[in-house]
């Protein structure tokens, strides 16, 4: 069942209360995208995911809590303000934005992660500029993300990434690479094998996992 509810919650920085809308979403139907946008609920009500107090503008995806070693400096900081204080900016866009932002120098994965989000919400804003930026800052924080852990679920949404912002030899040979180097499973190999395929096909659209996957027929002789 899906229900959204109000829930009224004070903001860890100047403790301004607000209510906040919270999806409780316990089924989702059909496939994710290749770069793991879901589909249904939980593609439309994305958004929700990132709390931003009215008050003084810090965002978390629980306004409640405080990001590690937070300074109250960060929201003045002139790129925050820029972002908060334009009214060109999709407001779901924005939250994204922000967030991402403020993880840069904490997570590099939670920042990759929010860059990506912040990139599906530019696309339904059929903000191209931006889409492209912020996966050009995805792939930056996901790749640093490596360094400290190896996530091979992290390493197909950059091939993805790559594929997006149409940098198909990039797109190409890193699937190649890990299809050739990362015994991964049968799944993983598939999903490989299809991006080389829309990347020699030149395809930077949005796709599901395997939604149009045609096996390349294998010639024995
Ligand atoms: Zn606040």
């Amino acid at each position: 069942m899906n229900t959204i509810k109000n829930i009224e919650k004070k903001c860890a920085v100047c403790g301004y209360n607000y209510h906040y809308q919270k999806l409780y979403n316990d089924e989702t139907f059909g496939m994710r995208d290749l770069d793991t946008r879901p589909p249904g609920i939980a593609r439309t009500f994305m958004h929700l995911m990132v709390e931003k107090c009215p008050k003084c503008g810090y965002t978390n995806y629980d306004i409640r809590q405080i990001l590690i070693d937070f300074q109250k400096s960060e929201l003045d900081d002139e790129h925050y303000q820029l972002i908060l204080n334009n009214a060109n900016i999709n407001f779901a866009l924005k939250k994204f934005m922000l967030i991402a932002l403020l993880l840069e120098k904490r997570d590099a994965k939670k920042a990759g992660m929010s860059y990506l989000r912040a990139s599906w919400m530019a696309d339904d804003s059929k903000d191209t500029t931006t889409a492209l930026k912020t996966r050009s800052k995805a792939i930056h924080f996901l790749e640093l993300s490596l360094k400290d852990e190896d996530n091979q679920n992290i390493r197909l949404i950059i091939v993805d990434l790559y594929r997006r912002i149409s940098m198909f030899e990039e797109a190409y040979d890193y699937a190649k690479y890990l299809y050739d180097n990362f015994g991964m499973e049968d799944y993983k190999r598939d999903i490989l094998q299809y991006q080389m395929q829309l990347c020699l096909a030149k395809d930077n659209l949005d796709h599901t996992m395997l939604g149009n996957y045609s096996p390349i027929v294998k010639n024995n002789n």
